[in-house]
This record gives structure tokens, C-alpha cells and sequence, in this order.
């Protein structure tokens, strides 16, 4: 295998209902300081049905070039003709890098790119650096439940690939003056050929709390002692108009929904501000929501490892403290909503 054929840093674009998923944006920026770094072009591999018109979006996003394979084949995610579709682009333009979001479907096509190349894969990284000179990855991740964090390379193949966790990267500011060139791509594949289909596409009716996406979240933990003690966490969101955030032990103990834990078997996120209310601040909690704008911890015990990385402090009874909140806050919001109002219609004046 000779590395000087390898060249250029690609994201797997993925796309959904015709949206680009936030996390491959992310990975546009953090494959363009890779890119400049290693002085080679950033691309976007965009695979879907009717998906050509995307790809400018990539190159404000930073792409230098977008290869699209766009057939009504690709309507769907299916791993067998997106992996055919990507590995016909990878033996055509041999990249040196491919960065997968760690979502589902991403994680699904470069386990399978992985095997049939056959190349090295890191799942779930969190830090991403490249050697300027050798080109050689360096694709960090917790390892050993979060107690140390491991550096990966894969020395002796290529492309080196990774997936990496959705909002741990930061997407560059749109910049619509950039431009770049768009490649399209055809490979021969047949419907009958493809050993699944998609009969349904099931939408869970469940309104799920998308914490994800929330800008205040307050997470409980299992200083609130129960799930009767939990419901001062849901009263404080709901007074801030945040989601609900809870640590693992919380879960496991059945005080709230799975889809609400934070940290690294949960969610990642990334809010303007995050409470963690009775949250010792093991690291696999930390790990998910330490990129946080600002956080807030509230802790009996002084000691507790959450003071380490919050921006606020408040050492105290949980029981004593949530409950002051959420009355000041009661008071205060209407004030400040008000004092909005007024701004805005100064401003409409
Ligand atoms: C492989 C692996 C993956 C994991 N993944 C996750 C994950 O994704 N998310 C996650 O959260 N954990 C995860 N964990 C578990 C993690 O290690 C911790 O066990 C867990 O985060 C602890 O939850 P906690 O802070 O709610 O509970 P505890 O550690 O029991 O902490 C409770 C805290 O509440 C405080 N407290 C008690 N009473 C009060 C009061 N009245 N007022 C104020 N404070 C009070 C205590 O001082 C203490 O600090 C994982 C562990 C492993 C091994």
C-alpha cells in the first residue's frame, strides 16, 4: 500500500428527510483544521435520492468538494448500496481520512467500509488531530468506562477511518461566498439485486424529550433520593422552560426515561446552561455534558468531584436550594419577559 496515493480529509454526508444531520456539518469543521493542517482538500461524500442540491450547503460549511452519488436506490439508508456506493468512491479518489457521525446509520456503513476495505476504525471519538507531516490520525476517545482517554492510530492501512460523537465538534459560521466543486458519481446497481428493503419507516409517537436540542437542561441525580424527590427537577425545568436531564444511576433506579440520561452510554449535550443537582460528577457523566456554556452544580457534599468542572457552585441541601429557585425564578422570568417585550417593541418602533 503506498500512503502517497492517499490523499484528502472526507465526511460521509448524512442525510435525512433531505436535511443534512447536524452531526456531518459538525464534521465539516472539524475536517477542515484537519484539512489545513495536512494542507489537502476537504470533501463530502453525499449519497441519497434527489440529494445534488445539497451539496452547496457543504461548501459554506466548509468542502472543498462534494462527491454525489444521487439514484433513487439511496431513497433510504441501507448499508448495501451505501457501502457499495462509498467504497466505489473510495477505490476511484483513495481519501486519507473518512469521518463518520456516531449515529446509527454512521456507524453502521464504516464498520462495514472497515471490514470489506479492510482498514482500521475507531468508534466514537471525541478528539480528532492530525500529524502535519506523516498524516497519521490521532482519534481520542474515553476507553475502560470513561476512566482514562485512549489515542488511536492506524498505522499500517488507509483510509484511516473514525466516527465521532454528534455535538462534540463545532460546525464552522456559514459562509455563503465559499464555493467548490461537485463530482457526480454513478455506480451500476440494481433494486433486485439488494437483499433488504425498506417496507416501512416506523415514527416513534412518543414525544421524546429531545434533550439533545435544549438550551437549559436540569439534570438530577441520585442525591435527590427518590423518584418522588426527582419531581423538584422537572418543576425547576419546567419553570425555566429547559428539559430534564439525569444521570445514569437515576435511570437505572426507574425515576425517569432512558432517553433522558446524560453522559457517555446517554446523551451528549451541549446546552447554554446546565443544572446538575445532586450529581457526584463521575467522568462518564461528565463527559456528556462538560462542553456545556455554563454549568451549574448544586451538591451537599464539598467534595463532590461535579465542583471540578462547573462554572457556579452552591454547596448545600438540594431540598433546601431547588425549591428557593424555582420560587425566585417564578418571580423574575415574567419580569424579564416583560422587560424583552418592551425592548422589542422599541425596536419594531
Ligand atoms: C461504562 C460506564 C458507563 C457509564 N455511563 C454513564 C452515563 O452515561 N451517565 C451517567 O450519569 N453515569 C454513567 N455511568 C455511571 C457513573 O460512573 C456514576 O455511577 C453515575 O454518574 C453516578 O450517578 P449520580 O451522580 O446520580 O449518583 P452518585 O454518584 O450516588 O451521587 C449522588 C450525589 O448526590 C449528592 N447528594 C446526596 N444528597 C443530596 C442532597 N440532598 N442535596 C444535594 N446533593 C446531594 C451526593 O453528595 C453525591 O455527590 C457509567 C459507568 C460506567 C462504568
Amino acid at each position: 500500500m503506498n500512503f502517497d496515493d492517499y490523499r484528502g480529509i472526507w465526511i460521509y454526508i448524512e442525510v435525512k428527510d433531505g436535511h443534512v444531520a447536524p452531526v456531518s456539518l459538525e464534521l465539516l469543521g472539524a475536517g477542515r483544521a484537519l484539512a489545513d493542517k495536512r494542507k489537502t482538500e476537504l470533501a463530502g461524500v453525499l449519497i441519497g435520492s434527489g440529494v445534488k442540491t445539497i451539496a452547496p450547503t457543504l461548501f459554506q460549511y466548509g468542502a472543498d468538494v462534494v462527491y454525489v452519488y444521487d439514484d433513487p436506490i439511496f431513497e433510504h439508508y441501507r448499508t448495501e448500496p451505501y457501502m457499495r456506493a462509498l467504497l466505489d468512491c473510495c477505490h476511484k479518489h483513495k481519501p486519507e481520512v473518512i469521518l463518520y457521525g456516531a449515529t446509527p446509520s454512521g456507524k453502521d456503513l464504516a464498520s462495514a467500509i472497515a471490514t470489506d476495505l479492510p482498514t482500521g476504525l475507531t468508534a466514537d471519538t471525541t478528539i480528532l488531530d492530525i500529524e502535519e507531516d506523516t498524516g497519521l490520525l490521532l482519534a481520542s476517545r474515553p476507553a475502560f468506562g470513561g476512566n482514562i482517554m485512549a489515542t488511536i492510530l492506524c498505522k499500517k492501512y488507509r483510509p484511516q477511518m473514525a466516527t465521532v460523537r454528534p455535538k462534540v465538534m463545532k460546525a464552522l459560521p456559514p459562509d455563503p461566498s465559499r464555493t467548490g466543486k461537485i463530482v457526480e458519481e454513478h455506480i451500476e446497481l440494481r433494486e433486485e439485486e439488494m437483499r433488504t428493503k425498506v417496507l416501512e419507516i416506523v415514527r416513534e409517537a412518543t414525544k421524546k424529550a429531545r434533550i439533545d436540542e435544549a438550551d437549559i437542561i436540569v439534570a438530577g441525580g441520585k442525591g435527590m433520593g427518590s423518584k418522588e424527590g426527582f419531581q423538584l427537577i422537572h418543576q425547576l425545568a419546567e419553570v425555566l422552560g429547559g428539559a430534564v436531564g439525569a444521570s445514569r444511576d437515576v435511570v437505572e433506579a426507574g425515576w425517569i426515561d432512558h432517553h433522558h440520561q446524560v453522559g457517555q452510554t446517554g446523551v451528549t449535550v451541549t446546552p447554554k446552561i446546565y443544572f446538575a443537582i445532586g450529581i457526584s460528577g463521575a467522568i462518564q457523566h461528565v463527559v456528556g455534558m462538560q462542553n456545556s456554556d455554563l454549568i451549574i452544580a448544586i451538591n451537599k457534599d464539598p467534595n463532590a468531584p461535579i465542583f471540578q468542572s462547573c462554572h457556579y457552585g452552591i454547596v448545600g441541601d438540594a431540598f433546601e436550594i431547588v425549591p428557593l429557585l424555582i420560587e425566585r425564578f417564578k418571580e423574575e422570568i415574567p419580569k424579564l419577559k416583560a422587560a424583552a417585550d418592551v425592548k422589542e417593541e422599541i425596536r419594531h418602533a
